[in-house]
């Protein structure tokens, strides 16, 4: 099984690259990351940073929509809407966040190819949030209320105290961080 990383972890903040190769490398990153999201029946989508990957690729798989988005890019929005949203990387957790009702995104498939698409409510708010992981802005950023909300209904926590746990990852966690190996002979 593979993880998704959890809020904390730096990778998660940072912004991703652009994808400039249709290759089989790309192929294999979105071949994980359908996988992954086919695992999660609580999950509507997924950003490559949540699998470490800094590359501009979403895939959403949500009211009946699959969509796989490469250096996917809102072009116009309008509107406003406030609504519930969660994060694959903040499990059990949701709060309000304010997102254009509708949005217009221009992206490349798979292949490469170039496609825009238009979409409002559940789904533009979906394409919005995936988009920010691709910038390091999780929703958490973007609530304009303090309190995010356990999904099971038992308690609320303060986004400041969520906040504060960025880059310090919690103690149990079952992906370990990225240790690239920095010893060197003689060093
Ligand atoms: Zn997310």
């Amino acid at each position: 099984m593979i993880a998704i990383v959890p809020f904390g972890y730096p990778v998660l903040r940072e912004v991703a690259r652009p994808v400039e190769a249709f290759d089989k490398k790309l192929g294999r990153l979105l071949d994980r990351m359908v996988k992954v999201l086919d695992s999660r029946r609580d999950g509507a989508a997924l950003a490559a940073p949540q699998l470490s990957a800094l590359q501009r690729v979403v895939v959403m798989d949500y009211q009946g929509e699959f969509l796989v988005l490469v250096n996917p890019q809102i072009l116009s929005a309008e509107g406003r809407e406030v609504d519930f949203e969660g994060c694959l990387s903040l499990p059990g957790l949701s709060g309000r966040v304010p997102r254009f009702a509708k949005v217009r995104v221009r992206y490349q498939d798979g292949e490469g190819k170039t496609c825009e698409i238009e979409r409002e409510g559940a789904i533009a708010r979906c394409l919005q949030h995936e988009i920010d992981h691709l910038d390091g802005i999780l929703y958490i950023d973007r609530m304009e209320e303090e309190l995010l909300h356990a999904n099971d209904g038992s308690r609320t926590m303060a986004r400041e105290e969520v906040l504060r746990t960025a880059g310090k990852p919690p103690v149990a966690l079952s992906l370990a961080p990225v240790a690239r190996s920095t010893r060197r002979a003689g060093g």
